[in-house]
């Protein structure tokens, strides 16, 4: 039976040519790179160049690119280092705004913070369609705000964030009594494989990628820190990674890294990827939208990410469904594969404020580089099959 990935929000396959840029690399280039003998600086040669490549993709200097393990990672290093500043080095309760749409690495993270009283936090809700205004984000600013933090495109329902608008605007806001400037951060995780990343026109702070999002390898991602941004480390130990991150770099992940990154190519090639996949997605909107008492989640449209549809099946189960789907060949996922498992809907089905009356399931579908028009059809065949089914 041939096998229909559409999972590809939680994790992409590795491009052969990414596969190729790594394979063997360690055997051949296995220096420490703070080494300073030849082959030491020949893995930090390669190191550079991967950083040099990165900044490009986002308009950054190489060295305001930081590499981590990942975006749980960088995310991590990105709101406690700016917080723990605060905290360390002024008397205020640190504020932070984010929203009801963030990945769990940001959202948990941000919750348990206000939990432990470390911070204040607000948490801005989208209206029934997914949708978050840019004012919303603004209105929330206070005097003591240190952080805004927010996601760019929605990993689970697809929302595509008014990110650019709420830059501008937060730099033109004035400081007030701390004489405080809120430092604004962009988890851009599912938003760098079609959209624009160029930290300048974003406006931001700090910026969150992760490879294997991008065709690239597991367990290797970036965070960029703009110059002179002051912050705290996660954790003690060397100076690698100007002093940001300390740990011996993975260094065929982060050639790998830069590959995937070299692959999307220009911003024309990424919008004619988006446009690609946008019509397969529409479909698939349209075919499932025909099964009853089926309900998307997040906007249609432009305001949604090419790649996504996310639906919520009524009087269903969730793990019937996915076995069922699992056994004829899909591969899809319950709202974020991060809290698949779980019976609960995620924090941001629930934010979506829609009333369940009994069994739900949430399914999310994300379409990538290798899904056909004819996939599309098979799955709309079906899901609509085995809902009816499960529905009986
Ligand atoms: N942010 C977003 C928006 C994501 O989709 C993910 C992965 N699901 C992450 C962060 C975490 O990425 P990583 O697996 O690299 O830690």
């Amino acid at each position: 039976m041939k096998r229909i990935y559409l999972d590809y929000a939680a994790t992409t396959p590795l491009d052969p040519r990414v596969a190729k840029t790594m394979r063997g690399f360690e055997s051949e280039i296995y220096g420490n790179p703070s080494s300073v003998h030849r082959e030491g600086q020949v893995a930090r040669a390669k190191i550079d160049f991967a950083r040099t490549e990165i900044a490009r993709f986002i308009n950054a200097k190489s060295q305001e690119v930081v590499f981590t393990s990942g975006a749980t990672e960088a995310n991590n290093l990105a709101i406690q280092g700016v917080i723990n500043h605060v905290i360390r080095y002024s008397k205020i309760k640190p504020h932070v705004i984010t929203t009801k749409l963030e990945h769990q690495s940001v959202y948990n993270l941000i919750k348990d913070l206000e939990k432990r009283g470390v911070i204040e936090a607000t948490f801005v809700s989208p209206d029934k369609n997914g949708l978050i205004n840019a004012q919303e984000i603004i209105n929330a600013v206070k005097d003591n705000t240190v952080l805004v933090s927010v996601i760019f495109v929605s990993n689970e329902i697809g929302t595509i964030l008014p990110i650019r608008e709420i830059g501008q605007t937060l730099k033109e806001l004035k400081p007030k009594t701390y004489n405080l400037k809120s430092v604004y951060h962009i988890d851009a995780v599912q938003a760098a494989k079609f959209y624009n990343c160029n930290v300048e026109k974003l406006g931001c702070d700090l910026l969150t990628l992760s490879a294997h999002k991008l065709y690239g390898p597991k367990g290797i991602g970036s965070l960029y820190i703009k110059s002179g941004l002051k912050m705290q480390n996660l954790m003690i130990g060397g100076s690698q990674e100007y002093g940001r991150r300390p740990g011996t770099q993975n260094t065929s992940g982060i050639v790998g890294f830069a590959k995937a990154v070299e692959l999307l190519g220009s911003l024309e090639n990424r919008q004619k990827r988006s446009e690609k996949i946008f019509v397969l997605r529409d479909l698939l909107i349209k075919g499932l939208s025909k099964i009853q008492k089926a309900e998307l989640n997040g906007p249609v449209g432009e305001t949604r990410v090419a790649d996504n549809v996310s639906f919520t099946f009524h009087n269903v189960d969730q793990d019937a469904l996915m076995t069922a789907l699992d056994l004829a060949g899909i591969a899809a996922s319950t709202g974020s594969a991060c809290v698949s498992g779980s019976s609960e809907p995620s924090h941001v089905i629930q934010a979506l404020g829609k009333v369940n009356t009994g069994q739900a399931s949430t399914i999310r579908f994300t379409l990538g580089s290798s899904t056909s028009a004819m996939d599309i059809k098979s799955v709309i065949k079906i899901v609509s099959k085995i809902i009816s089914e499960l529905s009986k």
